[in-house]
């Protein structure tokens, strides 16, 4: 069997160990005779999958128990209004860090329920870089600072360290979740769609602090959306498929080192790429040196034509899913936990080939 070198921004390449396990036992779980996906959810199979998946997700971050895990369905767009709808209201207000276009839609939905303040806006630069602690400006009081995203899947830039804040961060932290150590003392909420460093899409895992949850609002919130609904307890169907390979993946992260070990491997790999990138201008990178992303590398070519060329080409040499997204063009390479270092290097040699035989 042939795999590809897979850049996909999400869903996206996952642990082929992971893929393996799962179709061995895909059909016939643990010799019960079925799959997992045709077991109850509150069966004694399906809670150990969601305890073990809860604990290493603990594990993993270094969660005390001030810290919930829940594993809830609407992808992180409904996490843009779920958190919205459980800490703002009319007098409330929230600061958001505008760094993408995810932010636009995270603020639209936080308007619907309480003020908004933009601690910043790099709307105007094109989005190409992450604001200095000392460009931020927050309002007087926010009930939380938003940061969306901490890695912008779209534009390439990701924030360094977490700023300093008034209040608890929330964080979009869909396409860099879990690829290098979070200082979760700076938290309230952290949320993400599973689909680009967690598992297949279908869950989105949010890991909010109980003192945080202290300040939810008190007008009414409808059931399904309370956090407090998912506490501790399933109050409907889970994703059970998803949060099955979820718990596999974190076991994988678990056993190759746990966050240090993928911080140094995300940034060798994403150095590798840099590297390329400065060292001619036939490829131009997007965003501003501090600013760079260790998941989504973004790049232009001179010539727009040659970088439909070059997406073409490559996907003849195997390497797949390298256009930069709809709304910005371009080309771009997403190489998140599990993209292995061969597909990075695989690239490489394939651009500088491309470099050789078009600049
Ligand atoms: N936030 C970020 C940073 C994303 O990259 C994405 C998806 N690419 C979303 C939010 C939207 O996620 P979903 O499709 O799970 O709602």
């Amino acid at each position: 069997m042939k795999r590809v070198h897979n850049f996909s921004a999400g869903p996206a390449v996952l642990p082929l160990s992971v893929l393996e396990k799962a179709q061995g036992e895909f059909s016939n779980y643990r010799s019960k005779g079925a799959s997992i996906i045709e077991m109850s959810h509150r069966g004694p199979e399906y809670t150990e999958i969601h305890t073990l998946a809860t604990s290493r997700l603990k594990e993993i971050t270094g969660a005390d128990d001030d810290w919930e895990v829940l594993f809830l369905q609407g992808g992180a767009s409904m996490q843009f209004l779920q958190v919205a709808h459980n800490f703002l209201s009319e007098g409330r207000t929230a600061d958001y860090i505008d760094t993408g276009s995810w932010s636009s839609k995270a603020i639209k939905e936080a308007k619907l329920f309480g003020k908004v303040g933009v601690a910043f806006s790099g709307k105007e630069e094109q989005y190409s870089r992450i604001p200095k602690q000392q460009e931020l400006s927050f309002s007087d009081a926010p009930e939380y600072v938003h940061i969306t995203p901490s890695n912008n899947t779209i534009f390439g830039t990701q924030f360094a360290s977490e700023p300093d804040a008034p209040a608890p961060l929330v964080c979009d932290a869909s396409s860099d979740f879990l690829s290098r150590p979070i200082d979760l003392a700076k938290y309230g909420l952290i949320y993400a769609g599973a689909q680009k460093n967690l598992g297949p899409a279908g869950v989105t895992v949010v890991m909010i602090r109980k003192s945080f949850l202290e300040k939810q609002r008190i007008e009414p919130i409808p059931t399904i959306l309370n956090y407090r609904t998912h506490i501790g307890k399933l109050f409907h169907t889970p994703p059970v498929f998803s949060v099955y390979m979820v718990n596999y993946v974190l076991e994988w992260i678990l056993e190759k080192g746990g966050l240090d070990y993928f911080q140094s491997f995300n940034a060798e790999k994403a150095s590798v790429l840099y590297d390329e990138l400065d060292r001619n201008d036939f490829y131009q990178g997007t965003v501003e040196q501090g600013s760079r992303s260790a998941m989504n590398v973004t790049l232009r070519i001179h010539d727009e034509q040659l970088e439909s060329v070059f997406l073409k080409e490559a996907a003849e040499h195997g390497l797949v899913a390298l256009k930069g997204h709809r709304s910005v063009g371009g080309i771009r390479a997403s190489i998140y936990n599990a993209c292995p270092r061969e597909s990075v290097d695989a690239l490489v040699s394939f651009m500088q080939e491309f470099r050789r035989a078009r600049g």
